[in-house]
């Protein structure tokens, strides 16, 4: 794999430094560092929980129940029914699987049975915190620091696409100076290189970050500079690249926000894992943080201070997540929709929901392996993925899919009106047409891809291309 490396995409910053192996003692975890997190959790954490008044009507029924149906009704309530047989109005039973789901009965029905709400599906990362808890280091304990200057000025924070996020800081006095360094690596040299610098003393101000000015400064690299961002940052993975700019040009037209939502969990999910760089520092303090390594990507930027890169971070981290939950919010509500009549109306969206997604937990796999050290914890946490949540994503996908052509057939003549002849659809589709028959041979053997360390892109496109080579 010559080219295709991602490089600042998996680089990362820790306020200790040492190589990317992640040695254990930087998970320790300090109070001060806990208590940034927790604040900014706090914030972001008034979403809109649907409650569960929302479940289906199973079946239709004439008169009162006999006395064991209504028992055995009121034992499927307290169990739930199955996605299948909540989505096909079935009776469920408690069979694990259920009657319903055994093969003979579901030959095109391959996803696995679950009686979770496909809302509630991304329970596998409950505790996980690869994304950002490797920054988290003895450097930032209550006991290092000193103390925090009164004068907040501001900076402007940048992960190098464009565009900046203000935040107030303030300088930081500390015991022990050695926290301050960054260390990162970059995928697009003959072999991953990594880097180390240290940074200026300072910390956000009172107020932290904003949640709001976060969000729309993801929104300013979404409407500005996305399709560039794709590229620079994947650097050309195969398929996911296109994929996303299809994405991302079918928003453009459609205007659709669960699409929008789901292009910015890209953007919120990545730069979470990205390193920061700042703008706006007095002339002295720039020279702290300085790549002056001309092999480095990052030659002539100045690195943001290692704890406001973290408070970013964690920020971040919180975003996406909120992002996340919507998103399996929305495709709960979408799959609903096509099982009560709608059918393929919101198919394309599905689509573009469903492909993020994946894209997204192949790169949390990647992360996973790459930087938890507990090996047992990375396999529990990609099986969990894998069992459930894959299965339901991509066979729920396929099972509304049989009264469409695969998508390596789609022709928009011919099959228009399959999707209401809409022609973002058609567009879209004939591009992913284009990408799954450019790439049909590696997209085949993805589902055996393994993790590789030295290859930023080895389990690219293992679930992705699930989605979209049809099984059958
Ligand atoms: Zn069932
Ligand atoms: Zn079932």
């Amino acid at each position: 794999m010559a080219t295709g490396y991602r490089s600042s995409g998996s680089s990362s910053t820790s306020p200790t430094s040492s190589g990317p192996l992640s040695p254990p003692f930087r998970r320790r975890k300090s109070p001060v560092e806990n208590k940034t997190t927790k604040a900014v959790i706090k914030k972001v954490s008034h979403s809109t929980r649907k409650d569960a008044t929302a479940e289906k009507k199973v079946g239709r029924r004439r008169g009162p129940l006999r006395p064991d149906q209504r028992q055995q009704a009121h034992e499927i309530r307290k169990l739930r029914a199955c996605l299948r047989c909540k989505f096909l109005k079935k009776t469920c039973d408690k069979g694990e699987p259920c009657g319903g789901c055994r093969p003979s009965h579901a030959r095109l029905w391959q996803v696995p049975c679950t009686r979770m709400d496909i809302k509630d599906i991304s329970y596998f990362m409950k505790d996980w915190k690869a994304d950002y808890e490797r920054h988290i280091s003895l450097g930032f304990s209550v006991g290092n620091i000193k103390g925090f200057s009164t004068m907040e000025r501001t900076l402007y924070v940048t992960h190098g696409y464009g565009h900046y996020l203000p935040i107030n800081a303030r300088e930081v006095f500390v015991r022990d100076e050695k926290c301050f360094g960054v260390d990162w690596v970059e995928s697009d040299h003959e072999t991953p290189r990594s880097f180390e610098i240290n940074t200026a003393k300072l910390s956000a101000g009172m107020e932290g970050v904003s949640t709001a000015l976060l969000s729309e400064y993801l929104d300013r690299h979404l409407d500005n500079g996305f399709e560039a961002f794709v590229d620079d940052y994947f650097e050309g993975t195969k398929f996911l690249t296109e994929i996303l700019k299809t994405a991302y040009r079918y928003y453009l037209k459609e205007k659709t926000p669960s699409v929008r939502k789901a292009l910015k969990l890209v953007l919120a999910y990545n730069l979470t894992l990205h390193v920061t760089m700042v703008e706006g520092l007095s002339e002295e303090e720039q020279f702290i943080g300085k790549v002056e390594d001309t092999e480095s990507k990052f030659a002539g930027k100045t690195f943001a201070p290692v704890m406001i890169n973290f408070q970013v971070k964690c920020a971040l981290a919180d975003m996406w997540r909120e992002l996340q939950k919507d998103i399996l919010e929305e495709l709960s509500s979408l799959y609903s929709s096509v099982y009560s009549g709608d059918k393929l109306k919101n198919w394309p969206t599905i689509f573009m929901l469903a492909a993020i997604l994946l894209a997204i937990w192949e790169e949390m796999q990647f992360d996973c392996h790459y930087r938890t050290p507990d090996e047992k914890a990375v396999k529990k946490f990609c099986e969990d993925m894998e069992t459930t949540p894959v299965g339901v994503i991509v066979g729920l996908f396929q099972a509304i899919s049989t009264k469409l052509p695969g998508l390596q057939e789609w022709d928009t003549r011919k099959h228009h009106q399959l999707l209401g002849s809409n022609p973002a659809v058609c567009d879209a589709l004939t591009e992913v047409r284009g990408h799954v028959n450019k790439y049909e041979s590696y997209l085949k053997e993805r589902s055996s891809a393994k993790f590789d360390r030295d290859d930023f892109d080895c389990l690219s496109n293992k679930f992705l291309s699930k989605l979209v080579i049809r099984a059958n």
